[in-house]
């Protein structure tokens, strides 16, 4: 897509740092990490969102998560990782572009990932019943 910057990686326009790829999805370095090897898997076709995603380009991106995964946690030695996606304006998506971070987690890293709130709901059948429409 026109003016999409992972496009444009995907595409060769632009630099990235590559770890991994494969027919239809894209593991490089985030440019501006928050733990080292911060990676972004992204499909090579462009989606924007999860909303906009086609259902085989997500099983092909779930396992390149695990892959990649498994590559952070044996090559640079984190112990875990969260995997992260922001879907939506309100959700903090800055890219729009379908990408999925592999923040990888080391012991005492002092992240915490983990968002805090201190929202309490209070009707959590009413809730599960307007989602599931019933
Ligand atoms: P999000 O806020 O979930 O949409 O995340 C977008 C991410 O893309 C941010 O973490 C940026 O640092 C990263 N990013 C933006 N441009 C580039 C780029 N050219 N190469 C690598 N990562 C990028
Ligand atoms: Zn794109």
């Amino acid at each position: 897509m026109e003016n999409c910057i992972f496009c444009k990686i995907v595409a060769g326009e632009i630099p990235a740092h590559k770890i991994w790829e494969n027919d239809h999805v894209l593991a490089f370095l985030d440019v501006n990490p928050i733990a080292k090897g911060h990676t972004l898997v992204i499909p090579k076709k462009h989606c924007m969102d999860i909303f906009d995603a086609d259902d085989e380009y997500l099983k092909e991106i779930t396992a390149a998560l695990k892959k990649v995964s498994s590559l952070i946690k044996q090559d640079l030695g984190a112990t875990g990782v969260n995997l992260m996606n922001a879907s939506g304006i309100d959700a903090q998506q800055t890219v729009f572009h379908l990408h999925f971070h592999i923040i990888p987690r080391f012991t005492n890293d002092g992240l915490d990932t983990w968002p805090k709130s201190d929202f309490k709901d209070t009707s959590l059948e009413e809730t599960a019943k307007k989602i599931r429409g019933s």
